[in-house]
């Protein structure tokens, strides 16, 4: 039962770690041969605890384990599992009606998501917007429009970038495991281009690395090919990337003087996970295109891709769509989903989360000497795991103690081209004590792993 339901912070699920079997204990053991069974290998798995409820920063599983949240099914749950005004929101639309498709009879709960992203996205400018179902979707969806705005073929994507698995985003994704491999031929025309990332390029400024990547446009692409320049403004699945101040910018400006559309592929980074309602308001980058999915719906399928009116409406009438994209209940979810956000100031939890997380990093930085690189931005923050005192990767390390805080009943996730970046994502209503009780598990880890 619900404590409160007007107070729309509160989960019935108790905040704490309770650990009372093993992790995966027998009954999550039990499904999981059943899964085994029935569902496709290739699929993958992070933790075989099988969750029957979650809320605020606990997962609860079938053998009763209440496990601590550092991933938030992947930054989707930015305002918390089953939060209390989505749950209203959803149980209200889903007893009025399912499913009409909006390309046959609409509905307002469409057209208010696609207000709500018009006014909450970067620019100054008469904007619109289209709703999906996957981010990978969206980013398709964002080519598209890209494309038929400017006649052009050529899509500029970066190293390490992730924009998803169907077969254009996989060839827009960098990394061949798992994303890729056997699963070829990809679509044309994607070209990828170097990325700023200061731990590895030996601090270079963003701007500088922007000159090379516009060079090499100008040598090898010809600008005046190029429809689109596609990039997350902090790459997710690729390590929380952090491009050097400048770097965006100087290819939004590339971007301007040459006809070019600059999407900003905000999936991972949307909705109040950097500490911003959006990561490219941290430098003022005003995107032309942005994708958003994830943390838009807490919980439910939605994507969708906004922007300049006029780009929006280049494809011909009847160019985009798809059967279920901006589903009625999906819909409901993201305007309680954003009311929730605005009402218990996220942006806000996000910077108190981030303070918390980089100095718990920094500390086990410091006592154990494998940690190179501390970064991310709100309550998107990651550690680059290596050999002690260098830049070399140690992704063994980084999945050994990842295993062991699952163990310990707590979810983090991996992330990175090389594997050895632990990426920490809580939902934004965490509490402090949770947060830091995760950190504690995570600090014991390394401790742990390493012997020390
Ligand atoms: C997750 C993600 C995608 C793909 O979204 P799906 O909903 O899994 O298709 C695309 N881009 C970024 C940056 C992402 O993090």
């Amino acid at each position: 039962m619900l404590i409160a339901m007007t107070d729309h912070s509160i989960t019935s699920v108790p905040q704490e770690r309770r650990l009372v079997t093993e992790i995966p204990g027998p009954l999550s053991l039990e499904l999981q041969a059943r899964r085994t069974a029935a569902v496709s290998s290739a699929v993958g798995g992070t933790l075989a605890a099988y969750i029957t409820a979650a809320g605020g920063g606990i997962l609860v599983d079938v053998d009763g384990n209440h496990l601590i949240d550092l991933g938030a099914g992947i930054a989707v749950v930015n305002v918390g599992n089953s939060a209390p005004r989505v749950v209203d929101a959803v149980s209200e639309q889903v007893a009025a009606f399912t499913h009409t498709c909006f390309m046959v009879t609409p509905y307002e709960g469409y057209v208010a998501v696609c207000e709500e992203l018009n006014r909450l996205t970067p620019g100054n400018y008469a904007k619109k917007s289209a709703l999906f179902n996957s981010g990978a979707e969206a980013v398709e969806n964002a080519i598209k429009i890209a494309r038929a705005h400017t006649g052009r073929q050529m899509v500029v994507v970066f190293e390490h970038a992730y924009h998803g698995r169907t077969n254009l985003t996989m060839a827009m994704t960098a990394k061949n495991m798992p994303y890729k491999n056997s699963f070829g031929p990809f679509a044309p025309e994607i070209y990828r281009l170097p990325m700023s990332y200061p731990f590895h390029d030996g601090g270079r400024k963003g701007p500088e690395v922007a000159l090379d990547v516009i060079s090499r446009i100008d040598k090898e692409l010809g600008a005046q090919n190029v429809a689109a320049i596609v990039i997350e403004p902090i790459q997710g699945e690729g390590g929380f990337i952090v491009p050097a101040p400048g770097f965006l910018g100087a290819l939004r400006e590339f971007a301007t003087d040459n006809g070019i559309v600059f999407v900003a592929d905000e999936i991972q980074t949307g909705f109040c996970r950097t500490g911003d309602w959006f990561a490219c308001d941290d430098e003022g980058i005003v995107p032309d295109l942005m994708t958003t999915a994830k943390g838009i719906a807490g919980g439910l399928p939605l994507a969708a891709v906004t922007g300049r009116a006029d780009i929006m409406d280049s494809a011909h009438v009847g160019g985009l769509g798809g059967t279920y994209g901006g589903n009625p209940l999906a819909c409901a979810a993201a305007l309680a989903a954003i009311e929730t956000m605005t009402e218990l100031d996220l942006t806000a939890a996000a910077r108190r989360i981030e303070s918390i997380m980089r100095t718990r990093l920094e500390a086990i930085a410091a006592a154990t000497g494998v940690i190179g690189d501390i970064r991310g931005r709100g309550a998107m923050m990651a550690a680059e795991i290596v050999k002690p005192n260098s830049s070399t990767a140690d992704p063994d390390l980084t999945s050994r103690v990842a295993k062991a805080c699952h163990a310990q009943g707590v979810v983090v996730l991996t992330a990175g081209t090389y594997g050895n970046v632990i990426r920490l994502l809580p939902p934004l209503v965490i509490g402090d004590d949770l947060l830091n009780e995760g950190l504690d598990v995570l600090e014991a880890a390394f401790i742990a792993e390493l012997a020390l």
